[in-house]
């Protein structure tokens, strides 16, 4: 994507302020995801250096990564895993804790989601603490899959998910990045 086009990614992302609470700046990727060319703008750019790579599965997190992360793994012509909050799935799961702001939340996949080995591109919408991603990249090397990279639209560098995922030697992809929570 050109700068421009960069550009006109960010604009399309509405901002709420004070939402869900006071001081976080919300941002909102609905208005992203209706506007036509943005959205298949988007899901292109953010896989680009794996269109054509062999990737098994794309693993999308609870919830709005589950609407990139299924237009993601159309586009590689790979499956699609959810990883959600507990209590959501119906088979057998594994399952992993982390800290939030306030206290403890915990994540988790069918524990047949993935096979060892697997190449598994993680995709959410946002980047913040990268304490979910973190712990989704817990699950999914739990169960022996090779995580090629975590993809994300949006970055908030300030809170240092980021470097966070490279410190455990996942590649991370952000399209734009916002100032402040
Ligand atoms: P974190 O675990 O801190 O990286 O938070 C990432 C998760 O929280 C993602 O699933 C995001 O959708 C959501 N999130 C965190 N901060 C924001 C924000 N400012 N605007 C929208 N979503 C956010």
């Amino acid at each position: 994507m050109d700068p421009t086009e960069l550009e006109e990614l960010q604009a399309s992302i509405r901002t709420i302020p004070d939402y869900p609470r006071r001081g976080i700046q919300f941002r909102d990727i609905t208005t992203l995801l209706g506007n036509a060319p943005m959205f298949h703008r988007a899901v292109d750019e953010l896989v680009r250096p794996w269109t054509g790579a062999k990737v098994d599965r794309v693993a999308g997190i609870e919830a709005r990564g589950f609407i990139l992360g299924g237009a993601v793994a159309h586009r590689l012509a790979a499956g699609f895993v959810p990883i959600r909050k507990k209590g959501k799935l119906p088979h057998e799961t594994v399952r992993v804790a982390y800290s939030l702001e306030y206290g403890l939340d915990e994540i988790e996949m069918h524990r047949d989601g993935v096979a060892r080995g697997e190449r598994i591109i993680l995709v959410d919408d946002l980047i913040a603490t990268g304490g979910t991603a973190e712990a989704a990249v817990k699950l999914l090397r739990s169960l022996g899959a090779q995580i090629l990279a975590a993809c994300f639209v949006i970055d908030l560098p300030e809170l240092g998910g980021s470097r966070r995922l490279q410190a455990l030697d996942v590649p991370v992809r952000t399209l734009v990045s916002f100032q402040g929570h």
